[in-house]
């Protein structure tokens, strides 16, 4: 079976990954998975069972007790754990943390890279995290690192959380610039995965485009690509 198109979107925390995935899996006509939602749930159900996010040990039973499901369709990610709709809740401090601990081990990795490669197996998909050029599908069709100064990737999550409403919201901006600069620094220097731009991934500065002018750089990408293939299969 010939798969349909991949397009992988990674890179740190802020940069503006999901409104990008969002806007092309919409222009596109793909599913959108975001990835970062299935670490997140899993965070939750560790801080639900009161488990130590830095016990591997545990975190692994736990996981063969948990069932992670993403909903996608081409404008939103709906996020179940053990069959509750938990997409909201994700998005609160606690969970944020917690995810970027439980996902430096590499068997809650293994776990989820599995899932996620069962999920876009038949392609037609902007999926979007840290790994997914490096390790998730190393041969996707297109990659894009998009990357920004942690100043501006600071200020566009203070903007949203603040937007959100939430236990984020009530976070103030200097507590926004730390816990992104924590998340920054566990995800880039984990043994497992860390993260970085893929060596054949296109790098993108965002700190000073606006997201048109990102979209239009992605989508230059794109277009060749879905040309060549013809049109795309129907995703549903
Ligand atoms: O993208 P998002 O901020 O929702 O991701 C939450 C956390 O999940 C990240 O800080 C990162 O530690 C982890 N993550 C990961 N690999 C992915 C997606 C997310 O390690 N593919």
């Amino acid at each position: 079976m010939t798969r349909g198109p991949i397009i992988a979107i990674d890179g740190p925390a802020g940069a503006g990954k999901s409104t990008v995935a969002r806007h092309l899996a919409q222009h596109f006509g793909l599913l959108n998975l975001e990835t970062g939602a299935m670490y997140r749930a899993f965070a939750l159900k560790a801080i639900e069972c009161d488990q130590d996010f830095d016990d591997a040990c545990a975190l692994e039973r736990l996981a063969r007790d948990t069932e992670i499901r993403l909903e996608s369709d081409r404008s939103a990610n709906r996020v179940f754990l053990d069959g509750q709709d938990v997409t909201e809740r994700i998005r609160d401090s606690d969970v944020t943390q917690g995810a970027s601990r439980v996902s430096v081990h590499p068997g809650i990795r293994t776990w989820m890279v599995d899932l996620q490669r069962e999920l876009g197996r038949r392609g037609g998909v902007v999926m979007e995290g840290r790994d997914i050029g490096t390790v998730v599908f190393p041969d996707a069709d297109v990659k894009v690192f998009l990357d920004a100064s942690p100043d501006a990737r600071s200020q566009r999550r203070y903007e949203q959380n603040s937007g959100n409403g939430g236990i984020a919201a009530a976070a103030e901006p200097s507590m926004v610039f730390r816990e992104l600069r924590e998340r920054d620094e566990r995800d880039r220097n984990r043994a497992n995965s860390p993260l970085h731009p893929a060596s054949d991934a296109v790098v993108i500065d965002s700190t000073t485009l606006s997201l048109t002018e990102v979209l239009a750089r992605i989508e230059d990408l794109v277009r060749p690509l879905l040309d060549r293939r013809g049109p795309m299969e129907k995703v549903s």
